[in-house]
């Protein structure tokens, strides 16, 4: 019987880690095609000023739209694109597609304000040309570079880190916003934050959940929200779900904040309809 059981849920289990590698396996196989095929769509989350209550920009996130699986959060497919090294390629789709979004709405006249595009660790390792590529898609689309933020993760800041802050500094010497995203999730130094060249530090969402219910993460934001402060550096809460949690991160100084509260990542027209709405907090 014991036997027969453990038969059983090596099974279940089999076939499940089947299934794992099998859509891994067809996400993998399919990505490639994905950039002939058009299928990755950005959309946008308005990111607001606390003091003002308005949407001073978005940060922009990509999903894949499958043909057959339909539409692909980036949890699922970003780690194949580091793994094959397409997260160069989709970085520069993102680049330049973000840049063609903000030439169609200064055409348009909407005050867009900034937006943020994250970016992978990898394109500071490997890619030597990171600033003139930029720079270029910059230029071909005559959008000013105060209009981009880069988001790159803490834990990405710290692997091969003398590189990365190089290059970062290249980026923010001309005019790009530095945002390092996730803070409070990687083994950043403190002593190492003074030197890194970046503009935003954006609290991770593990600490903003349990803020007004837990101690201790209420402690660490406000800590936190202190430590940007004293670095001349501003400061945005992700992942802001209530109206405490907003209330919260207003007292406490917060400079910016995005989540569902106020709206989830959303279709270019969607947001631009936002803006053009005046929508605010
Ligand atoms: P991230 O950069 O930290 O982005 C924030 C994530 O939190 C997004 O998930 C967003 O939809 C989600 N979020 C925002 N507000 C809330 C909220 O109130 N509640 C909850 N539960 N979630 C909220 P998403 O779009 O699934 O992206 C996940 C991660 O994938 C991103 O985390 C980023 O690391 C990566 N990613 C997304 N787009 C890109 C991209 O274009 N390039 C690269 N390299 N990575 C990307
Ligand atoms: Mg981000
Ligand atoms: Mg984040
Ligand atoms: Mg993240």
């Amino acid at each position: 019987h014991a036997k027969a059981q453990g038969r059983n849920s090596y099974q279940f289990y089999s076939s499940q880690l089947n299934t794992q590698s099998s859509e891994h396996m067809a996400l993998a196989n399919s990505l490639h095609q994905a950039f002939e095929q058009n299928e990755f769509r950005l959309h946008y989350q308005p990111l607001l000023d606390l003091k003002t209550k308005q949407i001073v920009g978005a940060e922009a996130l990509i999903r894949w739209q499958h043909p057959k699986l339909g539409l692909v959060m980036p949890g699922k497919f970003i780690p194949i694109a580091e793994e094959t090294g397409l997260i160069l390629r989709l970085g520069e789709f993102v680049i330049t597609s973000v840049c063609q979004q903000l030439q169609a709405w200064q055409q348009k006249g909407l005050p867009h304000g900034r937006i943020a595009i994250n970016l992978s660790g990898q394109h500071f390792r490997l890619q030597d040309s990171l600033r003139h590529t930029i720079a270029k898609i910059l230029r071909d689309y005559n959008i000013s570079p105060i209009h981009l933020e880069v988001e790159l993760t803490e834990s990405e800041i710290m692997q091969n880190s003398d590189r990365t802050i190089q290059v970062l500094s290249e980026l923010r010497n001309i005019g790009i916003h530095i945002a390092i995203d996730d803070f409070g999730t990687g083994y950043s130094s403190l002593s190492y934050l003074k030197h890194f060249p970046v503009d935003t530090l954006k609290i991770d969402r593990c600490f903003v959940q349990d803020v007004t219910t837990d101690r201790h993460d209420a402690a660490i934001t406000i800590a936190m929200i202190d430590l940007a402060h004293n670095l001349s550096l501003n400061v945005i809460a992700e992942g802001v779900e209530t109206e405490e949690q907003l209330a919260f991160l207003t007292q406490n100084g917060c400079d910016r904040m995005q989540g569902y509260l106020f709206s989830r990542p959303v279709p270019p027209e969607e947001f631009e309809k936002m803006v053009m709405g005046g929508k605010h907090l």
